[in-house]
């Protein structure tokens, strides 16, 4: 996931690993096409239609949980930058910290189509300035990869349909 308007990585907190939103299921959507690396990858995942936004990522294999799944990568941009490109319509950007972004739509792993859930089955770890998506719980095969985004509150609302009995009705934290 991470799609849907750029509004968010205006956002310059450290606490909430926030992802930008990117991608708003235009046909003409011109950013990456979805893909894995595998390089990135600790099991088997594909890219599939997903019922919560456009493309998703799917487990192909069994996932233990508490196990590191897909790093997300991309280019490191800086903080000037990260305002620039959160203007385009559609981005992929992971706020690291509080000067540097991740913008999986250049050299990502695929992890950046991971979509947003109120009741994810990963979560994401940062770990020397590597983003680790790891497992919360045992991942069963044809499951979908989901993460919580964690917007800010304090960026624009983006609604949720995550379709999960505790969704908080937005991306954002309340
Ligand atoms: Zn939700």
């Amino acid at each position: 996931m991470a799609r849907r308007r750029s509004s968010q990585a205006r956002s310059s907190s450290t606490k909430s690993q926030v992802k930008a939103p990117a991608d708003r299921a235009s046909p003409r959507y011109p950013g990456p096409k979805p893909k894995i690396d595998p390089r990135y990858c600790c099991f088997r995942l594909r890219i599939g239609r997903s019922k919560i936004h456009r493309w998703g990522v799917y487990a192909d294999e069994p996932i233990p949980a508490g196990r590191k799944v897909i790093e997300y990568t991309g280019e490191r941009i800086s903080r000037r930058e990260t305002k620039r490109r959160a203007e385009a319509p559609y981005n992929y950007l992971f706020t690291l910290d509080a000067y540097w972004t991740i913008d999986g739509a250049v050299g990502g792993s695929g992890a950046e189509f991971i979509n947003h859930s109120c009741e994810p089955n990963l979560y994401a770890k940062i770990v020397k300035g590597h983003i680790l998506y790891m497992s919360k719980r045992d991942i069963a095969p044809g499951e979908e990869l989901t993460v919580d985004y964690h917007f800010d509150k304090d960026v624009e609302r983006v609604p949720c349909r995550c379709g999960s009995p505790n969704c908080r009705g937005t991306i954002n934290v309340k």
